[in-house]
């Protein structure tokens, strides 16, 4: 055995038990890496080949590069809506709050995001046990200066539905959330609330930009499943989802 074949045993040696160790730990805490949900295949991940070529083709992207500058993960499993919004108002460029862990900058967070004005709408400690309806969310919204039109699902055709939304998505300066139930995309698996960053014309599917980014990637949905998803009843409102187009308001 030469000094150099040597090491290689040695290193063998030394590496077998690592993985081991690394496998053992990995089946004990239900995997160690990040690792979001698999994607069923009504759905089209993001993070692919097909995914970023339908991006490129899209004819109606405006709101994706803000909205991917402001890209967070909700802080808790109840703050989608409060995620989707901060990505919206640091978007919208709004005058921000300050946010004490980063000094004298001032920028909208999940903590600053509810004030005296929120607090009028809903408390934080009921939105991190219950999430946010749709009228909620767009209430929070509306005690910022901004704009924020409620649509149930229930109440738009699928054509005005996909109309209303890629219209906004050609727009500069405004944006979509949506509120939709994820069972009926093929997810897990109650409701949900997410910006949508674009709209591919040639296989009529929607881009969400998921904010519980350590479940699912973005993914592009059929304008129709999508649509299907936002008319179920949320059990604590006993009204359909939805979306809400926000802006910034008119002076
Ligand atoms: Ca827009």
């Amino acid at each position: 055995m030469n000094v150099s074949t040597h090491r290689i045993d040695l290193l063998k040696i030394i590496r077998l038990p690592l993985q081991a160790v690394i496998l053992g730990l990995s089946l004990a805490n239900g995997g160690l890496l990040a690792q979001t949900l698999p994607v069923s295949s009504n759905l089209i991940n993001f993070n692919s080949a097909e995914g970023e070529e339908l991006l490129m083709e899209s004819q109606s992207r405006q709101d994706y590069l803000p909205l991917s500058i402001q890209f967070i993960t909700q802080k808790n499993q109840a703050y989608c809506g409060v995620a989707s919004s901060v990505m919206v108002l640091n978007a919208i460029a709004i005058p921000a709050p300050e946010a004490p862990e980063f000094g004298q900058y001032h920028v909208f967070t999940q903590d600053n995001f509810f004030n005296a004005q929120t607090q009028q709408v809903i408390a934080p400690e009921v939105v991190a046990r219950q999430g946010l309806t749709l009228e909620q969310l767009g209430n929070l919204l509306e005690s910022y200066s901004v704009k924020a039109e409620v649509h149930h699902g229930g109440d738009v055709t699928l054509d005005e539905f996909r109309n209303l939304v890629s219209k906004n998505l050609q727009e500069p300066g405004n944006f979509v959330l949506v509120n939709y139930l994820r069972k009926a995309i093929g997810q897990e698996t109650g409701g949900h609330i997410s910006p949508v960053a674009a709209y591919n014309e040639e296989t009529d599917r929607f881009l969400i930009l998921d904010v519980s980014r350590y479940k699912y990637p973005p993914v592009w949905v059929k304008a129709e499943e999508l649509w299907k998803a936002m008319a179920t009843v949320d059990s604590v409102s006993g009204k359909t989802r939805g979306f809400v187009l926000v802006s910034a308001q008119q002076s």
